[in-house]
Formats: structure tokens, sequence, C-alpha cells
């Protein structure tokens, strides 16, 4: 029958990935990485403070070892509370090798998000930044599962090791000398099933869950076979979300110099792009929007590629951007998402601009009508699924027929089209998860912060549109009988409880019920239409 021809409407990208046999990524990365030990790997842009390949393996190598000494087995789960620095990828690298897995941590997360996201991978051991512990100290202590927490830089803290001692040789490290790259051999891993990764993403509804990344997935990320020019690149992408991850594994293994800054200030950083001399920059929309608003004069020629994910890119943004930017070649726009370790269509080129480009290598991508499941073709709208080496295992205690239909696509929730010549555009979100500057929030988190208030007897919450944070979060309530509240109480209220992109920024809109199906889904759609047609009244 049919079966055996290829179906027209699928897109397939190209396959010229091809993966190592020896199936742990950290394996793979030190491999790759110990090519460039001469080659500076990590400036930090606001101190200068710089690492080469061969330090950060080293140290890699070392940490590995103590790991595995410490007790951490295969499986283990190890997380990382840090801002981005020094030791941050070391730890990465080093606990792939031990065949444990990384889960990273947003460090400015209050108690509450903190004890849901950990309660999910339940780490035994934590690495944590001393500013991590000055956000959280208290919060740490709720985590009866971790065992051991290991700080980073030079502080000693009573009851808690230090990075320092583990990651250099010495008594601590029990390692009288550095661990040679040639006699060091990592722990042995079914890469096809064993996680190297947990990261956390809300999907299409509900609270984050813990996504699980398999070494397979990041094989396959990382071993793209496509040459890169010795690139200097500029990130401030935070490390602990998948675009900062996988952009930073994939320059490593191909000798990239990077660097970084703590934290994204337009000033420091036009200035580091003079004095680095950078040739490319990583970023989210809201960045190069406050970019091109500023008219602060430092050198930006040699910016020649600007990569821009996580969210929706306009067209003015890119025509802003190549004004900005003259010598910038291409506004290179990525399509992804946590679940799919790397992007799924990318513009390598910035042709069609608008357009997130075509199909990455090793994947296939379908377009299907939301209600029917029926493949569609060219130019119509449809939900965007996934099948491909890249896509995550699945969610952390989902059944993974929830989230992947019996093709073993990947239903991402996201809405879109490809046109003749399989050049994709993101148009809608299905799911209900809305994007503040690139960060996730999910509307449940905020709406059973909200049902917690007195005065609040239901809530339903979305995204509305915003000018440079692409969204913010809106919140409709059906007050309490009796009760009373305002909407800067409301607002406090959950800025009390949730981290900064999760703040009411949209309002609260007091409205007698929340629209809902028979089986008592909030419709968000209708939600989504009244603060439409309300705008446009204005
Ligand atoms: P995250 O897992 O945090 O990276 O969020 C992934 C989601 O962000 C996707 O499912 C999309 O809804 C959205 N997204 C990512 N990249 C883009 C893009 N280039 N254009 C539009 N939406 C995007």
């Amino acid at each position: 029958s049919d079966i055996m021809f290829k179906n027209p409407n699928y897109v397939y990208g190209p396959e010229d990935r091809y993966v190592p046999a020896k199936l742990n990524a950290g394996e793979f990365i030190l491999q790759n990485i110990w090519q460039f030990k001469d080659t500076v790997a990590l400036i930090n842009g606001a101190t200068d403070e710089k690492l080469t390949y061969g330090e950060m393996a080293q140290e890699a190598m070392n940490l590995a070892v103590s790991l595995v000494r410490l007790g951490v087995r295969r499986g283990d789960v190890v997380a990382i509370c840090a801002e981005n620095r020094r030791e941050f990828w070391s730890t990465v690298i080093g606990v792939i090798c031990a065949g444990a897995v990384v889960t990273t941590v947003n460090m400015i997360y209050t108690r509450d998000e903190l004890k849901h996201v950990m309660g999910i991978t339940k780490p035994k051991y934590m690495f944590c930044s001393p500013l991590a512990l000055k956000f959280q100290a208290n919060n740490f202590r709720s985590l009866e599962y971790v065992k051991k927490f290991i700080v980073y830089g030079d502080e000693k803290i009573p009851n808690m090791l230090s990075y320092k001692d583990l990651a250099l040789a010495g008594p601590a490290a029990k390692l009288s000398q550095n661990v040679k790259y040639e006699d060091f051999n990592v722990v042995d891993v079914e890469g096809q099933n064993d996680s190297a990764m947990i990261l956390y993403s809300s999907g299409t509804t509900g609270l984050p869950k813990g996504v699980m990344i398999t070494h397979l997935n990041i094989l396959t990320a990382t071993a793209s076979t496509v040459e890169r020019p010795k690139f200097v690149s500029l990130t401030i992408t935070p490390w602990y979300h998948t675009m900062g991850l996988m952009s930073h594994l994939i320059g490593f293994v191909k000798g990239t110099t990077t660097v970084y800054l703590p934290k994204f200030e337009v000033e420091l950083y036009l200035k580091t792009i003079e004095k680095f001399q950078i040739s490319q920059l990583t970023v989210v929309p809201p960045v190069l929007v406050a970019l091109c608003k500023s008219s602060l004069k430092y050198d930006v020629s040699s910016v020649l590629i600007i990569a821009s994910g996580a969210a929706p890119l306009h067209k003015e943004t890119i025509l802003a951007v190549h004004k900005r930017f003259p010598n910038a070649q291409a506004v290179v726009q990525g399509y992804g998402m946590t679940e799919t370790t790397l992007v799924v269509t990318f513009n390598s080129s910035g042709e069609k601009e608008g357009s997130v480009g075509q199909v990455n290598s090793n994947t296939i991508v379908k377009i299907v009508d939301p209600d029917t499941r029926k493949v569609l073709g060219p130019n119509q709208n449809g939900e965007i699924c996934i099948k491909g080496a890249m896509v995550m295992k699945g969610y952390i205690g989902k059944k993974r027929q929830d989230d992947f239909d019996e093709e073993g696509f990947f239903k991402t929730g996201d809405i879109g089209y490809y046109d003749e010549d399989k050049y994709f555009y993101i148009v809608d979100r299905l799911k209900e998860l809305i994007k503040y500057k690139g960060y996730q929030v999910a509307p449940a988190e905020l709406e059973a912060v909200l049902l917690k208030h007195e005065a609040v007897r239901d809530v339903g919450v979305v995204g509305v549109p915003h000018p440079s944070a692409g969204e913010v979060p809106l919140a409709f309530v059906v007050p309490q009988p009796g009760a009373e509240t305002t909407e800067v109480e409301l607002q406090q209220f959950v800025a009390e409880r949730l981290s900064n992109p999760k703040h009411l920024r949209g309002g609260v809109r007091f409205v007698e019920a929340i629209p809902k199906t028979l089986t008592g889904k909030i419709l968000r759609k209708e939600l989504r239409k009244i603060v439409k047609s309300t705008k446009s009244k204005l």
C-alpha cells in the first residue's frame, strides 16, 4: 500500500550528522575540546578572566573522578544553580562523563519554584555559586534529598565542599596529580536511553516538567559536520536554559572563543563588542530591540552574524538590526525548544526574513490539522510536529502518548506553516505557554498562586503581546463574593511568590466567569479574544 512511499508533505532535514557509537556525550565533547587545549574557550567580558579549553577539559576530568569517588553513580542527578561563570562548563562536562545527569536551575527562583523543579529530579549533589547562596541559602535547606553542596569560587562554606578541592589535583580530590587525558575513561552509559541532562519546560500545558535529554540527543546536536569559521562569539543568554547550554556545547566542539557577560546592560554589551572585536552575537529578540533603540556610539563593525532564538523576531526588528550592525551578513533566526535539544528549523543566511528557516539535520517536520490530525501541505497553518534524533526521550513521569503521536512525532503546541520552498513560519501558539523576553511563563503556575489569594474565586492567565518583551502575563480574575481586592494587590501577591518574568505585567481584569470547556479546561483562546477585542476598541 501507500505506506512504502514517501509522504510528500513531510519535510526532511539534511542527513549530515554521524554519531559515534561510543555513546557518552561527555567523551565526545572532551575529545573535541582537547584538540583546542591551547585556545581560549571563555572570557568574562566584565573581568577579562580567561579559561582555555585545556583548563576546561582538565577540570572536567578531575571533577568526574572526584564525583565518582564521592559516590556519584550512573543516573544520579547533579544540579547546578549559578550565574554564568567559569566553573559551569567543566561541571556540565564532568558530570556527564561520570555517567550522571546534569540539571540546571535558575538562580533567582523563589522557594516554591525551586522546590517544584528540584522535586522532579531530586538531585543528590548540587553545585552553586556564592551569589546563588545569597539568594537561596534558606531555600536550599528545604531540599532534603541533596546530600552535598559544592561551592564555586574561593570561599570556604561550613558543611559544603568546594569546587576547587574537587576539580584541581590535591588531597581533597584524592588526586596526587591531574588526571591524564590519555588515561581517562568516561563511565559507560546506554546513550540512547540514559539522560545526560534534565531541563524544565511546561510543554503544552500545566506546570514545568522534567525534559529528559539523552546522551544521543546531545551527541546528535553537537556532531554537526558543518565547518565553522573561527568566530569570537558574545553571549548573555543564561546558561541554565537550553539555548545557552546547547549553543555553547556546539561552539566548544568547534573551538569557538566565547565572551560572556554576567548580565545584559546595553553600554557594557556594546563596549564588549568593540573591545573583543566580536563576530557573532547570540541573543533573544528583546536584546536586539534594546540594542537598536540605543544611540550609544561604539564600533560594532566586527559583527558579521547575529543569531536569535527562543521567541519570535519581528520584521521591523530585523530591519533595524541591519541599520545598527551594518556589516552583519545575516540575522539568523532559529526555532526550537527545550524538548528538541536544538533548533528544529533555522534560517542560516537570513533569506526570507521573518521565516524561521528550513529543517535542521536529522529532523523530520510535519504540519497537522490540530482537530483532525490530518497532515497538511504547504501554506496551510497547523500544529508543528517533530521527529528526529534530537527530540527528547519524554517528560519525567508522563506517558509518551500524551505528547507524541502514533508515528512518534512530538506535538509542539506551536502553530505554523511552510511555503513552497520549505521555509517555515511560526504564526501562533496552541499551547498555553507565555514567553516573556524568551523566559518560559506557565499560566498554570500563576493560576495556582492566585487561587491561594482569599479574594480570588477563579482565575485564567494568558499572555498579551508587548512591543519589547514579546508577551506579558495578564490574569482574568473572578472575585470571591463579598471579598475585596485590587489589581495592584494581586500583582504584589504574585510578585512576592514568583520570580521576575512571571510577574503580572499585563495587569488584572475582573470578570464574572472564566470561559471553560465542559470538562473544566480554561478556554484560553476565548480569553485571548477578549484581550484582542478590548484592545482594538481603545
Ligand atoms: P523554550 O523551551 O523555553 O525554548 O521555549 C520553546 C518555545 O518558544 C517554542 O515552542 C515556541 O513557542 C517559542 N519559540 C522558540 N523559538 C521561536 C521562534 N524563533 N519564533 C517563535 N516562537 C519561538
